[in-house]
């Protein structure tokens, strides 16, 4: 077998990379057990989607995810994956990155999941900008706990750990990553939408760094209400546009709410962050200027026998 040829353990034969093309059952995995109208299946399609329109090897492709409704996400693809423990999404990827930066990766999270247990893992993979897309999907609850409130609840909503009503302002996961050192990516879009959904996707995979996406996220069955109204009046919402942002043409007629945007103007996009009558989709920030630990800590490769002689020489520094 050449270097031109794979063997995939998932696929059986061995194929030739440049000859073989992907199709969407070559990415399906088992079948997909979220509630009826759960807005998580919208998001599994769409990346089936991107997989097949980047054309990504499914046995180069990783999805890493912590725990939750939507960390159930590996199982429903076929490439390789990794469901780990709650919060712990991003360190897990991170070093998968570092040590395979051959493979592509993606993270799956859920707001408790991403904001609260993970939270000090959010701010360092944001700070270490190694390059992968980072999916937060954000239904503001914990679902698969069955109803609490995680901190980006809205204020008021009642669940089993407020039962009167949650007393916090709910944590913004835009303006949190807009503050954060080194972010190089930014967007937010929502599953109910598909065109933005998969522009996002689309620009997200192109960026050379740590690409966050926050998508909303319906959960008809502990918070239907959250969006409900963004859903059904799309005057609710308005788009982030720009010749560099996420490009969705087709939605012109139908959201017509649009505030240009230069996603390399960071203080602008602080501000288009601040709480508005409307919910804001796109690009806010896009810098593919900041330093990626990836790339400047990249060690070349070395041949077994090099690895050897620095094995022994780290058995000697120990040895007595
Ligand atoms: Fe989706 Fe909510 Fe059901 Fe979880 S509980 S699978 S988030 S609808
Ligand atoms: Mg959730």
């Amino acid at each position: 077998m050449t270097c031109a040829e794979v063997a995939c353990p998932m696929l059986g034969a061995a194929v030739a990379d440049d000859e073989r093309s992907y199709a969407l059952s070559d990415y399906e995995g088992a079948q997909a057990r979220w509630c009826p109208g759960c807005g998580d299946h919208s998001v599994l399609t769409a990346v089936e989607r991107l997989l097949v329109a980047e054309q990504l090897r499914p046995e180069q492709t990783v999805f890493v995810s912590g725990i939750g409704c939507s960390s159930r996400f590996p199982h429903y693809l076929r490439t390789y994956g990794f469901h780990g423990i709650h919060g712990r999404a991003l360190p897990v990827a991170t070093g998968v990155k570092l040590h395979r930066p051959d493979l592509n990766v993606f993270v799956v999270m859920g707001d408790g999941d991403c904001t609260s247990i993970g939270a000090g893992h959010w701010l360092h993979a944001t700070r270490y900008n190694v390059k992968m897309v980072a999916l937060m999907l954000d239904n503001g609850i914990y679902g698969l706990t069955k109803n609490q409130t995680s901190p980006t609840t809205p204020q008021g909503h009642t669940s089993n750990t407020s039962p009167t009503g949650g007393v916090l302002p709910a944590l913004d996961p835009i303006s949190a990553m807009l503050g954060m050192t080194n972010a190089s990516f930014v967007a937010q879009t929502a599953e109910w939408i598909p065109a933005h959904l998969a522009a996002t996707l689309r620009a997200a995979w192109k960026h050379d760094g740590f690409a966050f996406v926050r998508v909303l996220q319906r959960c008809p069955v502990f918070t239907p209400d959250i969006y409900q109204i963004a859903v059904q009046k799309p005057d609710r919402i308005e788009l982030l546009v720009h010749d560099d942002g996420v490009d969705a043409p087709e939605l012109a007629k139908t959201y017509r709410n649009r505030v240009a945007h230069d996603p390399r103007d960071l203080t602008r996009a602080r501000q288009l962050a601040e709480p508005h009558d409307r919910i804001r989709l796109g690009l806010f920030l896009k810098d593919a200027s900041r330093p990626c630990y990836d790339a400047l800590r990249r060690v070349p490769p070395r041949t077994a026998a090099e690895r050897m002689a620095a094995l022994d020489r780290e058995l000697d520094r120990h040895a007595v």
